[in-house]
């Protein structure tokens, strides 16, 4: 129940799919948290279902001024912040020959520049207390490779982890990648969701997608203080999947 009493999170990309179940996890664990989507209707009903522990500020995460504008919500609401979740994202599935310019640089700043400055935006207030943990969420495809433009971003991502957390990793500030397989999200379910889950589950060895809280405890664990001693680490989470 309290295994993040008195700590303050942002997380991105809270208002729905596994960014709003990290959302009420987190708050479950006694954290404060406030979360940052482009889906304003969506935020604030979750955080009018959550209650005063949780604040929904809008937010593009490719945009600079809007990160500054949430640390100082977050600060004013309720503290310096401890925990960053960069969990926005978005899938794009085309080949080289179909994706556009305009389409491969659009990935890039949501899926990975946005995470640069969201660590960049969050390293002041953190340096205040001097106990940090940013969980940045990559993707098995930050392992093996998969579609063009999200590989990239996601491996973009393990990297970059590594070498914040050497850069944090002295004032006390932890930096780890998460590598989910497939969860049972709007992003993989969207249009037929029992057609998609009986196709990806036979190539899994646990022969099933997963759940968004199996993520979210893993987060969990990243964000608390029982992960004390790891950081520029990457975390695996997919029934197997890279293991083949
Ligand atoms: P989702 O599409 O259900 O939710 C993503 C959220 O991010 C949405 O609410 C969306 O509005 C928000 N968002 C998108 N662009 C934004 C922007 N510019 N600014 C602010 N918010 C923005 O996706 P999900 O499945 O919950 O994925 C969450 C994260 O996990 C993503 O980074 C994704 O790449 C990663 N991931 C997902 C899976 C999976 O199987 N679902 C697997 C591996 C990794």
């Amino acid at each position: 129940m309290n295994r993040l009493s008195g700590k303050v999170a942002i997380i991105t990309g809270g208002a729905r799919g596994m960014g709003a179940t990290h959302v009420r996890m987190l708050v479950g664990e006694g954290a404060k948290v406030v979360f940052t989507d482009l889906n304003e209707e969506g935020g604030l009903a979750l955080a009018q279902e959550l209650g005063e522990n949780v604040k929904f500020v809008k937010q593009d995460v490719t945009n600079a001024a809007d990160w500054e504008t949430v640390i100082n919500e977050t600060e004013n609401t309720f503290g310096p912040v401890n925990i960053l979740v960069n969990n926005a994202g978005i899938s794009m599935n085309k080949t080289i020959a179909e994706m556009t310019e305009a389409e491969y640089r659009k990935i890039l700043e949501i899926n990975q520049v946005s995470v640069f400055l969201g660590m960049k935006a969050v390293l002041p207030s953190m340096q205040k207390t001097g106990n940090g943990s940013i969980i940045n969420i990559s993707s098995m495809n930050g392992i093996v490779g998969g579609a063009i433009g999200y590989t990239d971003t996601k491996f973009a991502v393990r990297g970059m982890s590594k070498a914040a957390a050497l850069q944090f990793g002295p004032l006390g500030i932890r930096v780890n990648s998460v590598h989910p397989g497939v969860i049972e999200t709007p992003m993989v379910t969207e249009g037929d969701a029992v057609e998609v889950i009986k196709e990806f589950s036979k190539h899994i060895p646990m022969r099933r997608i997963a759940k968004p809280e199996e993520v979210s405890n893993l987060v969990l664990f990243l964000a608390s203080d029982e992960s004390s001693y790891s950081t520029g680490s990457e975390f695996i989470i997919d029934g197997g999947l890279t293991a083949q």
